[in-house]
């Protein structure tokens, strides 16, 4: 079958260096942008073609309005149906398949998965889809025919509320496509049971990221009294207590995600060691700091500090005070983990605020571990910027 005419994006000359060195983006600055692009609905399939000789340079999506003007889907002239989505899913969970017996983890993380745009979390036989791009929003038709075809999950959720939504022009709603969208998911990580609410809880429920940082800190948890702040379901808390933690106490704003900690607690029989209570994790760590509790690990994963790139160093403050105020807490001879998700405050730079703020506290600490998201959340080697996750673990004096 031919090809179909798409588009044509072209780039202005000598331009499009990071596409060229294999990135999947092309910015608004580096195309032509004529009346006939700016014309072009959000979103809509073209064919880029250097300036000069016209080469196809590949086939993605664009938008006339968005910074990242260009995301390459294929390196070639291709047809993006559902062959193409199917083949990209197939891919995403074969690797999967290396790294976990069971069906909970991140299906499809975006560009490293060679799918810009979009983010599925699996859960079994129900899949979250989240999508961020107008580009990625007209493709939802056999994105879900493709879903279909390699995972046929019993029930699909589009939880298309993420506010990056409305930089594309995208409206924000969360819906079921298939299947009855259940009020609760059974998740299995680590070898405990935990409960995710994929309609209304934090983005698709439950953060797969922090999976391999959880095993690492409950494996240093045994005998250990343990606070862990932002605990949201009990991802890290309740892990720790099924390894051997004497005592968890979980601090979230949140009061549903301490709801379904308390349930998942309870499910995996750790519930009498563990207590997960409403508090602003700031207020909550002065009070604690000072009174004479002490903790022989203290975990302490925010939500992201930074947002917007303008938001950095009010960020990297918030996140020396937040280290701080947890080594204060810390035993001696115990351990501190930190977490940063905001993909604006570099690794360096988060690193150096945690290592001043335990300066401050007066602690001696060694940096243990330096981590990041698992393998179910790859990294495209070309965009550094979407390792977002970093977290540090030190065995304090
Ligand atoms: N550690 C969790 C994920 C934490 S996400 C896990 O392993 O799954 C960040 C959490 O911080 C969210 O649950 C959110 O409800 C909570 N939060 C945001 N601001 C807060 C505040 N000021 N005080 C306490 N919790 C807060």
């Amino acid at each position: 079958m031919p090809l179909p005419d798409l588009p044509i994006i072209r780039l202005k000359p000598r331009q499009g260096r990071r596409l060229r060195s294999g990135a999947p983006w092309v910015f608004s600055n580096e195309v032509v942008m004529d009346n006939a692009s700016k014309k072009l609905a959000p979103g809509m399939l073209v064919t880029l073609k250097a300036e000069d000789d016209g080469t196809a340079l590949g086939t993605g999506y664009f938008n006339p309005k968005s910074l990242i003007a260009v995301r390459l889907l294929a390196r070639t002239k291709a047809k993006i149906d559902s062959d193409f989505f199917q083949e990209k899913l197939r891919r995403a969970l074969r690797l999967r398949e290396h790294f976990y017996s069971a069906p909970f983890y991140r299906l499809v993380h975006a560009e490293a998965d060679g799918l810009p745009g979009l983010v599925i979390d699996r859960f079994s036989d129900v899949c979250v889809v989240q999508i961020t791009t107008a580009g990625m929003e007209r493709l939802i038709d056999v994105l879900l025919s493709a879903l279909n075809a390699v995972i046929a999950p019993n029930t699909v959720i589009l939880r298309n509320d993420a506010p990056a939504r409305a930089l594309e022009g995208l409206e924000s709603y969360v819906r079921p496509v298939s299947g009855e969208a259940p009020a609760r998911l059974r998740i299995e990580e680590n070898g405990a049971v935990y409960f995710a609410d994929p309609l209304s809880g934090q983005k698709s429920g439950w953060y797969y990221d922090q999976q391999p940082n959880r095993a690492f800190m409950a494996d240093l948890a045994r005998g250990k009294r343990v606070l862990d702040a932002y605990c949201y379901s009990g991802g890290f808390g309740v892990l720790a207590a099924v390894r051997g933690a004497d005592h968890v106490v979980g601090l979230d704003s949140s009061e549903p995600a301490l709801t379904l900690a308390r349930e998942s607690a309870d499910a995996n029989g750790v519930a009498s060691r563990c207590r997960f209570a409403k508090a602003d994790v700031f207020d909550e760590l002065e009070r604690l700091g000072r009174s004479s509790e002490r903790y022989e690990m203290v975990i302490c994963d925010p939500p992201p500090f930074a947002p917007s790139r303008k938001d950095l160093e009010a960020a990297a403050r918030a996140y020396r005070k937040l280290a701080r105020l947890a080594a204060v807490l810390v035993a001696p001879g115990g351990f501190l983990m930190l977490a940063s998700c905001s993909h604006n405050v570099p690794a360096e730079r988060f690193e150096a605020e945690c290592a001043a703020g335990l300066a401050r506290a007066g602690r001696n600490a060694a940096l243990i571990r330096e981590g990041g998201a698992g393998p179910d959340h790859p990294i495209h080697p070309m965009l550094p910027e979407t390792a977002y996750l970093k977290t540090v673990a030190y065995a304090v004096e």
